[in-house]
């Protein structure tokens, strides 16, 4: 297809939040009497489910400390169950069992989903951690848990099934998606407004522009004149730090070859997803030699997959600048090391006795991704400063689960206000109105 020349609505990145924006903003156009699917294009430079929702683990839960975290994971939990075999999801729920330092965090998060209606089960007390989790499995043998929250509505999707999903219900709806079109620059009017994108394939004259380009962010910043230093300020309005804005994280995923149907439930049923930290001494699989300093906190998640299982563990810090393409298991960068397939299966074998010796099961193929995280670690879901007609999508690696943003960024497009994504403002920085920190070991916690 010819580009066209001239679109209303330009949305870059055809990951879940661009899919899910054109999706949404489609039917709002249509509802509100103001346009169609017709009025939005969204281009990839690769193609759908090419960035980070193609190769996510795909857990979707609602394990969040931040209330407004929370919030969001409710819109979205409601959208991936409106069609679950469209988006490929599985409602198997999502099990967190943790020591006592994340206790009081862990009642948090059960009171607020008690009171927003997510069905959920607290445990706490050790015994009953472990009688609890001997229930669904039996040779479940991990200690010195505490809290256990057990999410019924989470679980997880297949990553680029569910991209394609979500992009049938957006074409179903008129909007056209060109892959193969790189943005590569923006020209602004007098009052800063962008009137233009220059591709590969030409320019393309835009009313408004959704920027959702995942771990690619930086490079769309940069190309808009935006700094990449942010100032945060305190609650007392004085300033508290000078930052980057953005720092990488290599997410580190690996994949055991076994038959799913020998990971199942004590009733035969997909497990749900799980994942624990702990405190306990963590013993190789390899060498028999502890890997965690004593007492170091150290944590896994797991969950069933197509042809086996997936999961992992503690990502990798990549500082402030990061070489994204080639993405994901593209790219040579991305084969894990040793200490990662290590921690990884002999946590497994810690926690559940059948994975005893899974190492051997391990499949050594590249795979995890790079993820871009803001100065904070949450999203930024708001317009480009001083940009006033270019809306950015940047979920800070939170995002596969997240499929309900586009939703809440349609309404805002057409001139409504969300409460949902406020917390997520760029002016959050500068008003000191940050989002609480849990004490999760994870940067995403
Ligand atoms: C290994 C790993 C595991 C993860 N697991 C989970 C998980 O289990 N659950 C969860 O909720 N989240 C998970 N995440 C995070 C989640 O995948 C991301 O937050 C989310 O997918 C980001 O979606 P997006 O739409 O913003 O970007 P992406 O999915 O990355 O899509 C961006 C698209 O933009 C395109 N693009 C980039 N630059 C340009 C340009 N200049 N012009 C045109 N197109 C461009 C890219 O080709 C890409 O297709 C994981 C991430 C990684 C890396």
């Amino acid at each position: 297809m010819t580009l066209p020349s001239k679109i209303k609505y330009l949305i870059i990145g055809a990951g879940v939040h661009g899919l899910s924006t054109g999706w949404h903003l489609a039917k709002e156009l249509k509802a509100c009497g103001k346009g169609s699917g017709e009025d939005i294009l969204i281009v990839d430079k690769t193609a759908v489910a090419a960035g980070a929702s193609g190769i996510a683990c795909g857990v979707v839960r609602n394990f969040y400390y931040q209330p407004a975290m929370g919030d969001v994971m409710n819109v979205s939990v409601d959208i991936w169950e409106s069609d679950p075999e469209a988006f490929h999801f599985h409602q198997c729920g999502y099990i967190a069992v943790v020591p006592e330092t994340q206790d009081d965090d862990v009642v948090s998060i059960y009171e607020r989903q008690q009171k927003g209606g997510y069905d959920s089960t607290l445990v706490q007390g050790e015994q009953k951690v472990f009688d609890y989790m001997r229930h669904i499995f039996p040779d479940w043998r991990a200690r010195g848990l505490t809290s256990l929250l057990y999410e019924r509505r989470s679980g997880f999707a297949f990553n680029s099934a569910a991209m394609f999903g979500i992009a049938d219900k957006a074409e179903a709806e008129g909007v056209k998606i060109e892959t193969g079109v790189q943005v590569k620059g923006f020209v602004f009017d007098a009052a800063n407004a962008v009137t233009k994108v220059a591709t590969n394939r030409g320019e393309i004259e835009v009313e408004q522009v959704i920027v959702a380009v995942g771990p690619w962010v930086a490079q769309i910043w940069e190309m808009l004149g935006l700094s990449d230093k942010i100032d945060i300020l305190g609650q007392d309005g004085r300033l508290h730090t000078s930052q980057e804005m953005w720092t990488y994280w290599r997410l580190l995923e690996g994949t055991l070859r076994i038959d799913p149907k020998e990971y199942v439930t004590a009733d035969g049923k997909t497990p749900p997803v799980f994942h624990f930290d702990s405190r306990e001494p963590l013993i190789s699989l390899q060498s028999g030699k502890q890997l965690n300093e004593d007492d170091g906190l150290w944590g896994i998640y797991w969950k069933q997959d197509q042809h086996g299982g997936q999961g992992g563990a503690a990502p990798e810090n990549l500082g402030h600048t990061a070489q994204v393409d080639p993405y994901g298991a593209a790219s040579p960068t991305y084969v894990v090391g040793n200490r990662f397939v290590d921690v990884w299966t002999s946590g497994l074998a810690h926690a559940i006795e059948r994975f005893e010796g899974c190492h051997l099961a391990y499949d050594h193929v590249p795979s995890g991704g790079i993820g871009c995280f803001t100065a904070d670690s949450f999203p930024i879901f708001d317009y480009a400063p001083g940009v006033a007609n270019v809306y950015v999508v940047a979920d800070s690696n939170h995002g596969f689960k997240m499929i309900g943003v586009g939703k809440e960024v349609a309404r805002v497009l057409m001139g409504e206000r969300s409460a949902i994504l406020h917390p997520f403002r760029y002016a959050r920085f500068a008003e000191g109105d940050l989002h609480p920190v849990s004490n999760s070991p994870y940067p995403w916690g």
